[in-house]
This record gives structure tokens, C-alpha cells and sequence, in this order.
């Protein structure tokens, strides 16, 4: 017997996972593992300006140089919003376009530009300083009005401000001033902007590292979704990187490390490409079935954020979409959207989505994502157990309402569709009563409507304790369940997920955090519910193996991480598996749950231990 299956707390075999040798340096930075993967390239730094802002005094002769310097950077901003508000309108839709519009007339407005000018010529400061000056002036203007609306477009000028100091970079290197971008680039930013990601793009992205930043933001979002290595979290990074240094980003464990020694940069270099192998060989399995070594059937599905995602998630070989985020919709819209504009959006969903299977979650905002024309505050002291979710959506019934009867209409709308609509952050038996009442409210006003329907199942996600706690009162109210394990986990071990202070107790594989998952798979499993885990754990080679093991049979997760769990899956036996978790199941710390699992994983499939965080 191998020894993994014999084990649960001893010695194992050693890791035979090839582990380069990390001398610690004063270029390593420890942030959040965002998303897997080894990636080395050149640093491109999209935003340097609001760290390190120019303090350099212009002479009289640089002026009109610097002038017009400042007005190429910022004619080529318009020519990239120009293109992007086309690219975004013919792919995505008119509606998610209009955010680079706003964008442009900010760039048109004659005081913006005015100041600048000013403050170059009289005052004699750079184009970049007197950027940074300009956005520290609105900064102050905009954080003292009570006004969401108004601080939320702080954003927006944020964003015009980056585009062209980026540009006023490019412009320096066309006199030589600044190391040409050479080879794959590492995008360094503070936070990557919506606009950002999608110009992202357009350029060879080999891996992205974040000063500020977490597990939900877009920068961890697109890295996912497109397999690309990512740390977020990692303070002062802009202190310590300039664009042209080099840079490994280890997406399995956080690190960053800046100008390694050329032993350090070989030993990571193995190791990337190792990670490119894996991926290319990976991609071919997309249309082998999902199943374990015996043949039983699972189901991996994709989480997505749009049309882009289900399309990635059909390449991927997933077997449907199992998350839709819908606030992606609301987020790129400056109003609410209507009924019919919502409908269109679902419907080019669902015809996106692989088999066109597609569960659909309302509005789950709030947190870390907020909507201004929602009336949204950013001044909770705890957003994260506030007012988000269906707590917003219900003090909203005439938008919950429409988005209610929107997805129903969608789902009626699509032959062979499979859609399903489901409910984020349920907390109480009440809640989802009153969500019963509102869906069977929905439909028969629009059967009054004469309007063809179809019965679309109703499910919960479980992402509180205390619904951990009542599932078994609450499985009587749904017909699925979705497990969010991202804020199961945070809120069980009471640790922002996001904060790199207290990330670390926001462990998947802590004992408790398996316990209560282990507890609510087998209830669900015993009513005869459909149970699935949509977490980032779900794509994770360790906690894959643990949840089968529980008895969880599908999981859905970001597109890129289906080739390589359709893979483990088949190299795994569901005894095995059983074995895995119930081992685990007596450890008594997070440390040797995870000492044990990267063992288990050396011995089924050592090859997607990059795949994986390191412990
Ligand atoms: C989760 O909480 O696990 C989840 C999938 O939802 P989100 O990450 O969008 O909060
Ligand atoms: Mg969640």
C-alpha cells in the first residue's frame, strides 16, 4: 500500500515535488497567492506615479518639451479609450462601454488640462507630478463629499490619470530615458483597474503582482480566468520595483521575488517551465471526460464574470457555467439595468455557456464591491457583515424583483437551456422564505403577462455559519445548494480573507473549516439535494481531493483550473479519496492537514504540485 493511504499522522514519504532553493533576499515580498502558476518576466509598472511622484524641478528651456510630451501621452489615452470603447461595445455591449466614454470626456474637460498646463509652466513641475498633484487635489475634493455617486467617480478620473502618466512612460522611452519593455512582461500595479484589465488584453501578460488587491479583485479575477501566476497583497511593492527590473511572481505560495540572483532566477526558471509543460498538455485532456480512475461521473463547472468567461469556459472542456456573478453587469453599468437590457445579458450568457447549463446568482454586492446608483454606503465599519447581498437586494424589491423576472424570462427564453437561479449570502429560514415568496410571486405575474415559462430551480449559496448550522431546515426550502467556501471560510475563522495581516487563519484546510463542509456535503447528500462547492478550493488539486472525498461530485471554479482537476480526477479512486479525507479528518491543526495533503498530492500527481500552494 502506498504509504499515503496508510498514513494519517506520521512520517510520510518525502516531498518529491523539485523545490528551487529561495535564498532570502532583500528583493523577496510576501503577499497573497492569488492565483497558481510560476511566472518570471520584465516588470512593467502601470501606475509608479502615486508611490514615487517626480520631484524634479523643470528648467525654463524643458518646458515646451514637457508640454508637449504631456499632450502626446494624453492624445494616445484618447486613442486607447477611443478603441477600447469600440472593442468593449462590439464584444460586450453598448452598456459596458460607456464607462470609457465617461473616461474620454474627462480627458476632454478643459479645467483637467488647464491645471496641468499651469502648473507645468508656472510652477515648473513635470507632466507626472503635476498629475499627482491634480489627483491628490481631487482626492481631497471628492473624500469630503457625503455624495457615493460623486466619490465613486473619483475612480473614474483615478483611472484617466494612470492611463496617461502610463503613456507619459512610453513617451520617455522613446528618448531612450527609460529601459525599452523587452521579452513577457509582469504587470505591477497598486490595484489593476477595470479599463486596465481589459487593455491587458493586448500586451503579453506573463504573470500580474499587486500591491493592494485581494482574491476578489480584478486583477485576481483575470489572472484566473486566463491561468496566469498572481500575488496580491504585497506591501510597498511600488516602493521596491521599477518597470525593466526582473521579476518571478510564485503564485503557489505569495512570494515576489525582484532581481534574484542569477542561482535563485534558474532554479524559478525550472520551475516556469515546468508550469507552461503542465498547461499545454493539460489543455489537450478538454474533452476527455470528467471522471475518477473508476469511472464515476463528476461534474466541472466554471465560474464566470461574462461572455468572455463562458466562452473560456467552453475551451476549457467545463461542463457548464455554475456561477454566473451577475454584479459584473451592474458594475460596468451607470444605471440599473432594466428588465429587457438584463434579459438580453442572460440570454448571451446562456447561449455562452457550455452545454448551456448556467446557474445564475443575483446581485451580490456589497463588501468589497460597491454600486453607487444603489445607494450604496462606503462607510460601514464592517462591510463585510453588512449591508451586501440579499441584505441590499431586499431593501431594493422593485430591482430584486426585476432581476427575479428577468433571469426566469432568460431561462424560458434559450431551447435546452439547463438554468438554474440562485441566492448569495442566505443567513436565516426566513430569508428564504421570503425569497419563495418573491420567486412564485415573479411567475405568476408573468404568467398574468402570458409569457412562456419553464420551472427554474431555486438554490441557496452556503457561505454563512449559522446556515451551515440550519441546513437541514433550510434544504426544505431549495432545490440546490452552492457552497461559497471564499466567505464560508472568512467568516468561520472570523479573518478578512482579504486582509494579509489574518489572511493566513482564512485557511480552506483547517480542521473546522473541513468539518462544517464535511457535515453540510453529507446533509445535502442525505435529503438528496444537488450539492456543489464554487469556492476557489473547488480548483485547488488538495482540496479537490478533499472534498470528493466528503462526497461532493461537483464543483465549479475559474475556467483555467478544470484541465488539471479533470486530470487529477482520473488518477484518483473515490475509496481513495474517502481515505484522504478521513485521514485528514484527525489531524487537529491547519499545518498537518496541509503537510499531509501535499504528500498525499506528491503521490497521485506530483506533476500539478505547481498547481498548489507549497505547504
Ligand atoms: C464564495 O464566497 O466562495 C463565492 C464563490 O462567492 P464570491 O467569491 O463571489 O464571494
Ligand atoms: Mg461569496
Amino acid at each position: 500500500m502506498s504509504p499515503v493511504f496508510a498514513e494519517s499522522s506520521g512520517h510520510l514519504s518525502p516531498c518529491l515535488c523539485p523545490q528551487p532553493r529561495v535564498v532570502k533576499f532583500s528583493g523577496m515580498r510576501k503577499g497573497i497567492p492569488v492565483s497558481p502558476g510560476v511566472a518570471i518576466g520584465t516588470a512593467y509598472v502601470i501606475h509608479e506615479i502615486f508611490v514615487n511622484p517626480d520631484t524634479k524641478r523643470l528648467e525654463r528651456s524643458e518646458i515646451t518639451a514637457e508640454l508637449a510630451r504631456y499632450e502626446t501621452a494624453r492624445d494616445r489615452a484618447a486613442a486607447d479609450l477611443r478603441a477600447l470603447e469600440r472593442k468593449v461595445e462590439s464584444q460586450v455591449g453598448h452598456d459596458e462601454a460607456a464607462v470609457f466614454a465617461v473616461h474620454q470626456s474627462i480627458l476632454r474637460d478643459t479645467s483637467f488640462t488647464n491645471k496641468i498646463r499651469s502648473w507645468v509652466v508656472d510652477e515648473r513641475m513635470t507632466a507626472a507630478a503635476a498629475l499627482h498633484r491634480l489627483m491628490g487635489e481631487y482626492t481631497e475634493l471628492f473624500t469630503r463629499t457625503n455624495d457615493s455617486y460623486l466619490r465613486e467617480r473619483l475612480n473614474d478620473v483615478r483611472d484617466v490619470v494612470i492611463r496617461i502618466s502610463t503613456h507619459l512612460s512610453q513617451v520617455l522611452n522613446a528618448d531612450n530615458q527609460m529601459p525599452a519593455m523587452q521579452g513577457p512582461l509582469i504587470v505591477v500595479a497598486d490595484e489593476l483597474l477595470p479599463s486596465q484589465a481589459v487593455a491587458l488584453g493586448n500586451i503579453e501578460v506573463q504573470g500580474i503582482a499587486t500591491q493592494a488587491g485581494s482574491q476578489t479583485s480584478h486583477a485576481a479575477i483575470i489572472a484566473r480566468s486566463r491561468g496566469i501566476p498572481a500575488v496580491s497583497g504585497i506591501p510597498k511593492l511600488l516602493r521596491t520595483v521599477k518597470t525593466g527590473d526582473t521579476i518571478v511572481v510564485d503564485g503557489r505560495d505569495g512570494h515576489v521575488l525582484i532581481n534574484p540572483d542569477p542561482e535563485t532566477l534558474a532554479a524559478f526558471r525550472k520551475l516556469e517551465r515546468e508550469f507552461f509543460d503542465l498547461k499545454d498538455n493539460l489543455a489537450e485532456n478538454r474533452d476527455a471526460p470528467a471522471v475518477t480512475r473508476e469511472g464515476v461521473e463528476l461534474q466541472l463547472l466554471a465560474n464566470i464574470n461574462g461572455v468572455a468567461d463562458a466562452e473560456a469556459a467552453c475551451a476549457m472542456g467545463a461542463a457548464g457555467t455554475g456561477l454566473y456573478r451577475t454584479e459584473y453587469l451592474y458594475l460596468t453599468h451607470p444605471d440599473v439595468p432594466d428588465e429587457e437590457e438584463q434579459l438580453e445579458n442572460y440570454i448571451r450568457i446562456i447561449e455562452a455557456s457550455p452545454s448551456r447549463i448556467v446557474t445564475i446568482r443575483t446581485l451580490d454586492i456589497g463588501g468589497d464591491k460597491t454600486i453607487p446608483y444603489l445607494g450604496h454606503s462606503h462607510q460601514e465599519a464592517n462591510p463585510f457583515m453588512g449591508w451586501r447581498s440579499i441584505r441590499l437586494s431586499f431593501e431594493h424589491p422593485e430591482f430584486f424583483n426585476t432581476q427575479i423576472r428577468a433571469v426566469i424570462r432568460a431561462a424560458a427564453s434559450v431551447p435546452d437551456s439547463q438554468v438554474q437561479l440562485m441566492f448569495p449570502m442566505v443567513t436565516t429560514v426566513e430569508e428564504l422564505r421570503k425569497i419563495g415568496a418573491m420567486v412564485r410571486r415573479a411567475y405568476k405575474l408573468l404568467r398574468a403577462e402570458n409569457k412562456v415559462l419553464r420551472p427554474v430551480p431555486i438554490g441557496m449559496m452556503l457561505e454563512v455559519p449559522a446556515a451551515a448550522v440550519m441546513i437541514v431546515s433550510m434544504l426544505e426550502l431549495v432545490d440546490f445548494v452552492s457552497i461559497g467556501s471564499n466567505d464560508l471560510v472568512q467568516y468561520l475563522m472570523a479573518a478578512d480573507r482579504d486582509n494579509p495581516k489574518v489572511s493566513g487563519l482564512c485557511e480552506p484546510m483547517s480542521p473546522a473549516v473541513l468539518h462544517v463542509l464535511g457535515s453540510v456535503i453529507q446533509a445535502c447528500n442525505h435529503a438528496g439535494k444537488p450539492v456543489t462547492l464554487c469556492g476557489e478550493m473547488a480548483g485547488r488539486p488538495k482540496t479537490f481531493l478533499l472534498l470528493l472525498g466528503m462526497g461532493l461530485r461537483r464543483f465549479s471554479m475559474s475556467p483555467s483550473f478544470i484541465p488539471s482537476i479533470k486530470q487529477l480526477a482520473s488518477q484518483v479512486t473515490i475509496p481513495q479519496a474517502e481515505s484522504f479525507y478521513q485521514a485528514a479528518s484527525r489531524f487537529r491543526t491547519t499545518a498537518e492537514v496541509k503537510r499531509y495533503m501535499s504528500r498525499v498530492l506528491n503521490e497521485i500527481a506530483p506533476n500539478l504540485a505547481i498547481l498548489d500552494t507549497i505547504s
